[in-house]
Parts: structure tokens; C-alpha cells; sequence
């Protein structure tokens, strides 16, 4: 990881072919105590784990790509769940035909480039388990 810009609360990180997106993400927030935060980011990627929640099993359905695909755009944010920070993100990726797939994010890894903005907010950002989807939800503060 690359560290392009740093100028409270706006950081741009560049993440280096063979990096993981999620650890380098929460690896950087924890170092810059970051306890809430927006991010986006693009990219290329040559392996991506993301799912759909279905509602019906309360679960994640997973999908493995192990593909050269364009991260379009990710879109997440920082929050803590059950004491530890976490990364929410949601991607959309391009794949070779031009045509695009894209969900929740697990794991990615770099293969060109990820060119990641994390902008700081004040406070910290928390999550409570909702019962009626069975998600964990951004709490009020
Ligand atoms: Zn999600």
C-alpha cells in the first residue's frame, strides 16, 4: 500500500497488485484510528469472493470469481460490529465481455491497481443486530 494522500479526514491509498482490499482497508483505519468512515475506491482485481443476502435463509450467498475484472466502483463505509471495526462495501466489476456483476464484498485482490478514498468522519460508527432482516444495522448516534 501506497499512502497518496493524508490530509485529515480525506486519504487516498493506492493498493499494490497481490494486496487483499479488505485487510488493507481495516489495516489503514486502525493505524489512522479511523472509527467512521466513507469510502470509494477503483481498480483492477484478478480474484473477488461477493454475495447476495437472502432474506428467506438469512444468509450471504457467495461467489468466488477468479477472473481479471475492472473494479468499477466500491462503496462502502467503516463501522464497528460486536466491539471490531468492520468494512461494509459493495462493488460492481467488469469483466473481459464488458458486461458487469457486482455485490456485497468479502475478499478482493488487487491484480493492477486500487486507487481507494477514505474520508474520515467524526465519532464512530456502530452496528446493532436487527431482527426483522437479520442484518446488522448502522445505529443511531
Ligand atoms: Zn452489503
Amino acid at each position: 500500500m501506497k499512502i497518496i494522500h493524508a490530509q485529515d479526514p480525506t486519504y487516498i491509498i493506492r493498493l499494490l497488485r497481490g494486496e487483499e482490499v479488505v485487510e488493507q482497508i481495516l489495516s489503514f483505519c486502525k493505524e489512522k484510528t479511523i472509527d467512521a468512515a466513507w469510502i470509494q475506491g477503483l481498480g483492477a482485481v484478478d480474484r473477488a469472493v461477493i454475495s447476495s443476502y437472502n432474506f428467506e435463509k438469512r444468509e450471504y450467498e457467495k461467489l468466488t470469481l477468479e477472473e481479471d475484472t475492472e473494479l468499477l466502483s466500491l462503496q462502502g463505509n467503516i463501522a464497528y460490529n460486536n466491539g471490531e471495526r468492520m468494512l461494509h462495501a459493495h462493488v460492481t466489476l467488469g469483466r473481459a465481455d464488458k458486461t458487469v456483476i457486482g455485490g456485497h464484498l468479502h475478499s478482493m485482490r488487487i491484480s493492477g491497481t486500487g486507487e481507494i478514498q477514505i474520508t474520515k468522519l467524526n465519532g464512530k460508527f456502530e452496528r446493532e443486530f436487527d431482527e426483522e432482516t437479520g442484518l446488522s444495522l448502522l445505529k443511531e448516534s
